[in-house]
């Protein structure tokens, strides 16, 4: 019986991918995963050396087949569930930023919904026994009420990213209520550890840190986000493959504590034992003021409960990286 993880080489799919293979090797998850199939189609979204590096550490597991593929090609997607007998699904692919939905909204759409439904379709026709989907805080949108809780009314996404979330979610929600695919939505917030995207403030800001380079900062370092650890995640992931009634429902993977970006600039000084130099720039019309995760639905439904404080994510991630660039 196997696990199909889309995007098994990403940055959280490879952390999921290693976590699965400690809790398997432990005789974890009942039986779910004895095989962990990592399909990834290694785009060049950013640099696929990284996710190749990513692949080539995971396939030394004797558990894991990293396949290259994407999962948007149905026939695939029909021979690895059926030739792995996978039993759960973690749908973690996607085009994953919101700069690049502005730049390229049908892409994203591509993928990230249609994608969605092409495997929703796949898993309709081979039955798994559960469907875990990677949603973002981003579906919350412009409006919603903080801290942001999973069944209050949504605000209106600010990008394209947002949007083809929610609507990746609600055609998973669709098709747990019509076709008893055993979908659940995971609203990841802010995450970050080793192997983040490059792309990603705390990456950025960290190397030019490092480097003594200007850290390009949009607006004035006010905005809030619920920074939450990528083995916090994973354990959120984990928990829901298995938990009882969370099936046809959304829940929230963050922190339940957000810092502003001038004190995330202030963490990774200290931890780099440098200054910032800021280069400042207007703010993004596309960035939400605020992200904060209500945890009181995944701490019941799912017994989620973040261990990992920012202070200490966050140097040691500054250390993950000095160790990168030596
Ligand atoms: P990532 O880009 O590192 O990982 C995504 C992986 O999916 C990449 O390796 C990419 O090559 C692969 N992929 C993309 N399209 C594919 C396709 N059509 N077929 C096969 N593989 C494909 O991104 P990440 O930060 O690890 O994000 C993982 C998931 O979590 C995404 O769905 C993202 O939207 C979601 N998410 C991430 C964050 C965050 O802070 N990182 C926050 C909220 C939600």
């Amino acid at each position: 019986m196997s696990i199909l993880v889309t995007g098994g080489a990403g940055f959280i799919g490879s952390h999921l991918v290693e976590t699965l293979v400690h809790i398997t090797a432990g005789g974890g998850l009942g039986g779910i995963a004895g095989r962990i199939i990592a399909l990834d189609n290694f785009n060049d979204y950013y640099d696929p050396r990284l996710k190749r590096a990513n692949a080539a550490a995971l396939a030394a597991h004797a558990q894991v087949a990293v396949v290259e593929g994407d999962f948007r090609d149905c026939a695939l997607v029909r021979d690895l569930l059926a030739k792995h007998r996978v039993r759960a699904i973690c749908h973690l692919g996607a085009a994953p930023g919101v700069p690049f939905s502005l730049q390229k909204p049908l892409e994203t759409v591509e993928n990230n919904v249609l994608g969605t439904l092409a495997l929703l379709e796949a898993a309709r026709q081979h039955p798994v026994e559960r469907f875990v989907f990677a949603s973002s805080s981003s579906v919350y949108g412009r409006g919603a009420a903080a801290p942001f809780v999973e069944d209050a009314p949504l605000g209106t996404p600010a990008n394209t990213y947002g949007a083809s979330k929610r609507a990746a979610e609600l055609l998973g929600l669709t098709y747990a209520q019509s076709h008893g695919v055993p979908f659940v939505s995971l609203r990841f917030f802010n995450v970050y550890g080793p192997r983040l995207r490059p792309e990603m403030a705390l990456a950025v800001f960290t190397r030019k840190i490092l480097e003594g380079s200007p850290l390009p900062l949009h607006g004035d370092g006010s905005v809030l986000r619920d920074f939450t650890h990528v083995s916090d995640i994973c354990r959120g992931i984990v928990a829901a493959l298995t938990a009882a009634g969370v099936v046809g429902q959304c829940l929230n993977l963050g922190n339940d504590r957000p810092i502003t970006i001038r004190r995330l600039i202030e963490l990774i000084e200290q931890a780099a034992g440098r200054m910032a130099v800021i280069d400042q720039l207007p703010p993004r019309s596309e960035d939400l003021p605020l992200t904060h995760a209500s945890l009181e639905k995944s701490r019941r439904l799912l017994g989620y409960a973040p261990t990992i404080p920012v202070e200490q994510g966050v140097a040691e991630y500054v250390e993950w990286m000095r160790g990168t660039s030596k």
